[in-house]
């Protein structure tokens, strides 16, 4: 009988890895910060924001870690390493960067945790968020539909802060 090789590497060595983002507004100024933490399950992303249009809106991670204010459109389009539609509701769904929206409270705060099963922290593994420009966090003035191509219908971009390795 032959041996059995169990590889265990990246197991739960580096659980608990964490970066915190700084989100800033189409203003360029700061609104609060999302912290992203390597869980068994994918990526938590704790959100601690403020000065925020009240309503759902769309939260997405972006396949460049830039960020410049108005239009944040530096951040590129979702991020997206295994080529699949976007939207959790999509068949051929969805994006690693796809998230559930976001409930801004009247008083423009939102307080919540996500979690994105198909990304990590883990530098140099498939889906990383560490890659070597970085990636980035943004949210967007809509909802997103879930289904409609390439954005889910979301609008302009109006928060953004950048992923990066160090
Ligand atoms: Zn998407």
């Amino acid at each position: 009988m032959s041996a059995v090789l169990l590889v265990l590497s990246g197991c739960g060595q580096d659980e608990g890895t964490s970066r915190t983002v700084e989100m800033i507004n189409a203003d360029g100024d700061r609104i609060g910060t999302v912290e992203l933490t390597e869980q068994a399950e994918g990526v938590r992303l704790k959100l601690d924001l403020e000065g925020l249009p009240p309503g759902e809106h769309a939260i997405h991670i972006h396949e460049k870690g830039s960020c410049q204010p108005p239009d944040f459109q530096s951040a590129g389009g979702h991020y997206n390493p295994d080529g699949k539609k976007h939207g959790l509701l999509h068949p051929e769904g969805a994006h690693a960067g796809d998230l559930p929206n976001i409930i801004v409270k009247e008083d423009g705060t939102v307080n919540v945790e996500l979690t994105a099963p198909n990304v990590t922290l883990r530098e140099g593994e498939k889906g990383t968020l560490l890659t070597k420009d970085g990636t980035s966090i943004v949210i967007h003035a809509k909802k997103d539909d879930g289904m409609t191509q390439p954005a889910g219908a979301a609008g302009g971009r109006i928060a953004c802060g950048e992923i990066k390795s160090s």
